[in-house]
C-alpha cells in the first residue's frame, strides 16, 4: 500500500492569521513522513469545528506557521511507523483527533487514533468526534447532570449543541435551549430540548426563571461566550455550575471571581483535550461515543460536506450562524 502514496497532496494552510483570505488551498504540500509511534492516515472526511476559526484568526495561537488547520478526521491507515501503535495497522479505518486535518494525508500519533467499529457509517465518526466527545465529557465531568435536573444549553442547534441536547434528553434532564431562528428551534426541540428560547428577541432571564419557578438552572452549558456569559450567570441556580466552554460570539472578558459568591456558583472553563489526555480516557470516552452511535441513540446531523477547496465557504457559514449540526470537508476535492 505504501507505494501508492504520492509525494505531494492537497491541504489548506495558513501562513498568517486573519480573515477567510488567509486560508490557502494548495495542491503541492508534501505528504508527511511517519516516525515511531505514528500512523499515516489518508483522510476521507475532516471535521470543521469552531476552534478552527480561532486558530485561523489567531484568537488561539498556532504552534507554528505555516500551519495546517483542522483537528479531527476519519480515514484509512496507509503507512505505519515502528513502536507502539496501539494495535493499529495498514488498512484499518480510524478516527483521530490531533492537528493537521485539513489535508489528504496526516501523520498522527497512534495514541490519538482509534479503530472505527463496523456499525459506524462513513462520515459519522468524523462528524461526531470533537463535538460529541465535548458534549459527553461536559455532562459527565464538568457538571454531572442527573435525571430531572434543569439545565440551559446555548446554541442548542449547533454541532455541539445538538449533541448536548440529545445526551441530556437521554439522561432525563429538563433542557432549555437557546437558538436564533425558528428553524433552529424546531431542530433543537426534535433533538430533545424540553423548552426553547429564541435569544435573538426573547428575554432569556425572564423565560428561564419562569420555567424554573424562580430558582434558575443547576447547570449552564455556554459555548457562545461573550454575548451570553452575563445572562448565564444570572440564570444559574444557587450552588449551580456555569460551564463556559467556548467563544462563538467572542471571548468572555476578564471577570471578577467575587461575582460567584452571591449564589456560590461553580465556574469552569474546560477543554475537551484535558478530559481525554490519557489513552485510557480517550478510549473510554470514544468507545462510549461509538456505543451511542451504534446503539441508534443519537442522530448525528451533518449540515454539509464541503470540498476542501471551499473551506472558506465552510468557515463563513459556521461563523455566520448559517449552519446546524456538523460541517465536514472532503480533502480529495
Ligand atoms: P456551532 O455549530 O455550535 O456553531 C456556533 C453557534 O453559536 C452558531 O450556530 C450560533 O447559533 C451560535 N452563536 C451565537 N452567537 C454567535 C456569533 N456571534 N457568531 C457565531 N455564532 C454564534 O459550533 P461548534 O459546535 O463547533 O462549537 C460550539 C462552541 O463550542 C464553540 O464556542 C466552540 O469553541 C466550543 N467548543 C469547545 C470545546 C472545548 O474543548 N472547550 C470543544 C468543542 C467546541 P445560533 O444562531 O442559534 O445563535
Amino acid at each position: 500500500m505504501a507505494s501508492s502514496i504520492p509525494a505531494t497532496q492537497k491541504a489548506v494552510i495558513i501562513e498568517k492569521t486573519g480573515g477567510l483570505e488567509v486560508l490557502q488551498h494548495k495542491t503541492d504540500v508534501p505528504v508527511p513522513a511517519v516516525v515511531d509511534g505514528q500512523i499515516l492516515v489518508k483522510n476521507d472526511y475532516t471535521g470543521v469545528n469552531f476552534i478552527d476559526t480561532y486558530f485561523r484568526t489567531g484568537l488561539y495561537p498556532a504552534s507554528h506557521l505555516p500551519y495546517i488547520l483542522g483537528r479531527e478526521a476519519e480515514g484509512t491507515v496507509v503507512k505505519t511507523g515502528g513502536g507502539n501503535l496501539y494495535g493499529l495497522k495498514e488498512g484499518d479505518r480510524v478516527l483521530w483527533i490531533s492537528e493537521g486535518a485539513y489535508a489528504e494525508y496526516t501523520a498522527v500519533d497512534a495514541s490519538n487514533a482509534i479503530k472505527i467499529p463496523e456499525g459506524v457509517a462513513p462520515k459519522i465518526a468524523a462528524a461526531s468526534a470533537i463535538q460529541g466527545l465535548t458534549a459527553l465529557t461536559l455532562v459527565r465531568e464538568a457538571h454531572r447532570v442527573e435525571k430531572g435536573d434543569w439545565v440551559l444549553v446555548h446554541a442548542a442547534a449547533g454541532g455541539t449543541g445538538l449533541w448536548l441536547v440529545q445526551l441530556l434528553n437521554a439522561i432525563g434532564a429538563n433542557t432549555i435551549g437557546t437558538v436564533s431562528t425558528p428553524e433552529k428551534a424546531e431542530l433543537a426541540l426534535k433533538a430533545g430540548a424540553t423548552h426553547i428560547v429564541n435569544y435573538s428577541h426573547e428575554d432569556v432571564k425572564q423565560k428561564v426563571l419562569e420555567l424554573t419557578g424562580g430558582k434558575g438552572v443547576i447547570a449552564v452549558f455556554d459555548g457562545v461566550g461573550k454575548s451570553t456569559f452575563d445572562v448565564s450567570l444570572e440564570v444559574v441556580a444557587r450552588k449551580g455550575t456555569l460551564v463556559s466552554f467556548g467563544n462563538a460570539s467572542g471571548p468572555v472578558p476578564p471577570f471578577s471571581i467575587a461575582r460567584l459568591s452571591a449564589k456560590n456558583v461553580r465556574l469552569l472553563r474546560p477543554s475537551l483535550l484535558s478530559y481525554i489526555a490519557t489513552r485510557d480516557e480517550f478510549e473510554y470516552y470514544v468507545n462510549e461515543l461509538f456505543g451511542f452511535i451504534t446503539g441508534g441513540k443519537i442522530d448525528v446531523r451533518i449540515h454539509g460536506v464541503y470540498p476542501l477547496s471551499e473551506v472558506a465557504r465552510a468557515h463563513a457559514d459556521l461563523e455566520g450562524r448559517k449552519t446546524t449540526g456538523k460541517l465536514l470537508l472532503d480533502p480529495s476535492k
